[in-house]
């Protein structure tokens, strides 16, 4: 069912406003993002401690409460009853914005579910904040954030990750990040444009672009340390048969994998399907129901 949110027309509940936090220079707080935290009735925090760090700074005095991905399942429901009987709350991570590679979604969906609204502010964020200086194409991308631990599983989504056109953006931790790199080299080839964004807005930035190879061979000279964002240049040959996986499909099988995938309607599935083929929409609608029958 739609649901709709004006995020600032009077309501009775609380709102959870989304804050994202600097990821390395504090000047990057908005001005905003301030505010809201001076002005809620509590602030959900990844780890309070390292936030207390930032409220002292900025003279905030705003009561914390933790929010993590340990006590999320439990900490979720206190929190939207906090919000129902009228309280607002800011939840924050360590740094970045909240739900990216961080807590956040599973508090979200609830808030969405009890019809609380959701406003998000905008603010730092470790991988749009690389990619804009990355110099490989920022437009389409794909972000996954950190990649499987057991190498695997690593392997297995790198080989999926290649037949991916678009610019692919990960998050590491400095004692990976050589392994990963090298793994990229061998799964996408030498050759393929690979940046490393380090330290981003903090005083030891750096960005290290070049191929994979490139790359492998600086970080072998290297003494690995601080956080990194990896930027890989998508696959130019990656094949586009890919997106046609109903190429062989029935036109009745393509509209009912629509409708259960996408959850549409038949009529609107129909449509799509015909748009997706550049076929008219009567001759799908004549086969889904002559199939039908
Ligand atoms: N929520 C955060 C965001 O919006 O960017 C990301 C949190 S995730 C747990 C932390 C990862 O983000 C690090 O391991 C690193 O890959 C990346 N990261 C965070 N700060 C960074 C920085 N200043 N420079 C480069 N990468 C950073």
């Amino acid at each position: 069912m739609i649901e709709t949110q004006k995020s600032f027309e009077k309501q009775e509940t609380g709102i959870l406003y989304l804050v994202p936090t600097p990821i390395g220079n504090l000047e990057d707080m908005t001005f905003r993002a301030v505010n809201i935290l001076k002005e809620v009735d509590l602030i959900a925090a990844e780890d309070t401690r390292n936030t207390q760090k930032l409220l002292n700074h900025f003279e905030i005095v705003t009561h914390q409460i933790s929010f993590h991905e340990h006590n999320s399942k439990e900490r979720t429901p206190q929190l939207i009853d906090k919000l129902l009987n009228g309280n607002s709350i800011a939840q924050v991570s360590d740094a970045g914005m909240p739900s990216i590679s961080d807590p956040g979604v599973d508090l979200v969906k609830a808030a969405i579910e009890a019809d609380i609204s959701v406003v998000p502010l905008p603010g730092p964020n470790a991988a749009l904040t690389s990619l804009i200086a990355s110099g490989i194409s920022p437009q389409p991308f794909y972000f996954l954030g950190f990649l499987p631990r057991k190498k695997k599983e690593l392997i297995a989504e790198l080989e999926e990750l290649n037949k991916r056109k678009e610019t692919l953006v990960f998050y590491e931790s400095p004692h990976r990040v050589k392994q990963v790199v090298e793994e990229m080299s061998s799964v996408f080839g030498a050759e393929r444009k690979l940046v490393l964004a380090r330290e981003v807005t903090k005083r030891f930035e750096e960005f290290i672009r070049g191929t994979t190879e490139e790359v492998v061979e600086w970080l072998n000279n290297e003494k690995i340390r601080g956080e990194f964002v990896i930027i890989v240049e998508g696959n130019e040959d990656a094949d586009t048969k890919e997106d046609k996986i109903w190429e062989n499909w029935t036109l009745k099988e393509h509209v009912e994998f629509i409708m259960e995938n996408y959850a549409l309607s038949s009529k609107q599935a129909m449509k799509e399907v015909a748009l997706l083929r550049d076929i008219p929409k009567r001759e799908v609608y004549t086969a889904y129901h002559e199939l039908d029958s």
